[in-house]
């Protein structure tokens, strides 16, 4: 099997400055689940292993959600045919809302096409539906979420990142009378730190405030059955919105909210990028549906996940390498600066066959460079322990600063 999933042009950073294709993801030793690497074709790198995918739990390449769209394929064809009120719903995307509904304990849910269009779609509605609304958002919330609630036309105030004292600061300022929401995301998209759920819900009970909880990045991941930092820390039902994605720990594609029915009815009344776009192709929902299926009933992929990035975590550090947080499976080592970090993304892919995309503006602030490093299921904990290594030697090698250096010893 030969999955060319990426193609970069010439010219932009990274592996992209190669201009090399990427085989992706052929690690699948560990679960004896994937093809080994055939033999390069075509100028495709097929030995590359990927180590900054999305595709957390490496659900994108499980056979079971494989047959699953294939099935739908052969049964459904490959399209939707429309828009999810005009001749576009399929029983897959019932039986996805249902069951999305179910895993996060809500009364109901809604899927759109992506996580993206869902936050935007979702937070123009809910932060526009009672007009008076003040909207609180982390400063760190990620663009869809900033793009919705700017659609929304409402007030806002930004609290600093995770700042709980900052939060209540602003909520205790606001006029009693007015309806409020709080914005914000569990597990950070690029940080890797983790929200503190419990003081933030606590803080909305308090001043009355509905709360909505980006897990895009904690889905499948943590948690009871994969339902997300909420839930594993026993305050699901203190969210009003648990909101997800189907790209990431899932492994396909597609986002959605879930909440109490009304609300979830509002917005599918409302919501213009629910409303005015053609649905999931069924196979795509079909896919979702077996994957969160999957999730839900196996631990093996969460255990495995967390085992690799533990391993990571302690390696890099006993390296001098600073992680911007230990929370998560996001592991995201500061290098601080544009030029070093694409030249180490480019050292590791060139010398050692391994893809770490570089992130720089505007995913995170000048200053703040790093290299975003995902681990899964399907690497190997001896890949793990090469890639500390080979970058604890590129750490040396560009005189990027250690923890130490960062923490002046
Ligand atoms: N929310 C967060 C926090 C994200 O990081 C992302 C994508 N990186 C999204 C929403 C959008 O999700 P999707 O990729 O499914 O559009």
């Amino acid at each position: 099997m030969n999955l060319h999933l990426e193609s970069y042009p010439k010219g932009t950073t990274g592996a992209a400055s190669s201009g090399r294709r990427i085989e992706h993801m052929q690690v699948g030793r560990r679960f004896g689940m994937f093809p080994q690497a055939t033999a390069s074709q075509d100028g495709v790198d097929s030995q590359i292993q990927v180590w900054c995918s999305n595709d957390y739990l490496g659900m994108g390449q499980n056979p079971r959600v494989a047959e699953a769209m294939k099935a739908a394929i052969d049964n459904h064809g490959v399209g939707s045919g429309g828009s999810r009120n005009i001749g576009g719903t399929n029983q897959f995307h019932v039986l996805l809302e249902a069951e999305l509904a179910d895993l996060h304990g809500k009364e109901a849910a809604l899927i759109f096409a992506s996580g993206y269009t869902a936050n935007d779609g979702a937070l123009t509605v809910l932060a526009g539906t009672p007009k008076d609304t003040i909207v609180f958002s982390d400063a760190r919330n990620h663009a869809s979420i900033i793009d919705g609630i700017r659609h929304s036309g409402a007030e806002k105030y930004i609290y600093r990142h995770n700042d709980v004292a900052h939060l209540e600061e602003l909520l205790a300022a606001a006029p009693a009378d007015r309806p409020k929401l709080i914005a914000m995301e569990s597990v950070h998209s690029m940080l890797g730190d983790i929200a503190p759920v419990a003081e933030i819900s606590e803080l909305a009970s308090r001043y009355g405030a509905t709360t909505y909880i980006d897990e895009v990045h904690a889905v499948g991941m943590y948690g009871p059955q994969g339902a997300g930092i909420a839930a594993r820390e026993g305050l699901a039902d203190k969210f009003t919105v648990v909101m997800g994605t189907l790209g990431k720990g899932y492994g396909v594609m597609g986002g959605y909210i879930t909440g109490p029915a009304a609300l979830i009815d509002t917005v599918r009344t409302l919501s213009r990028s629910f409303i005015f776009t053609t649905s999931l192709p069924p196979a795509i929902a079909a896919g979702a549906l077996e994957s969160v299926r999957h999730l839900r009933a196996s631990e093996a992929e969460r255990t495995a996940l967390s085992e690799n990035a533990r391993l990571l975590h302690r390696l890099l550090g006993e390296a001098g390498i600073p992680c911007l947080s230990t929370d998560s499976h996001i592991v995201s080592a500061l290098v601080g600066d544009s030029e070093a970090c694409r030249r180490a993304s480019e050292m590791l892919l060139d010398r050692h066959g391994i893809y770490v995309q570089s992130i720089a503006s505007p995913d995170v602030p000048a200053g703040e460079e790093l290299l975003r490093i995902t681990p899964s299921p399907v690497h190997d904990p001896k890949d793990v322990e090469n890639l500390a290594h080979v970058l604890g030697g590129i750490w040396k090698e560009l005189d990027i600063a250690t923890a130490s250096d960062r923490h002046g010893a």
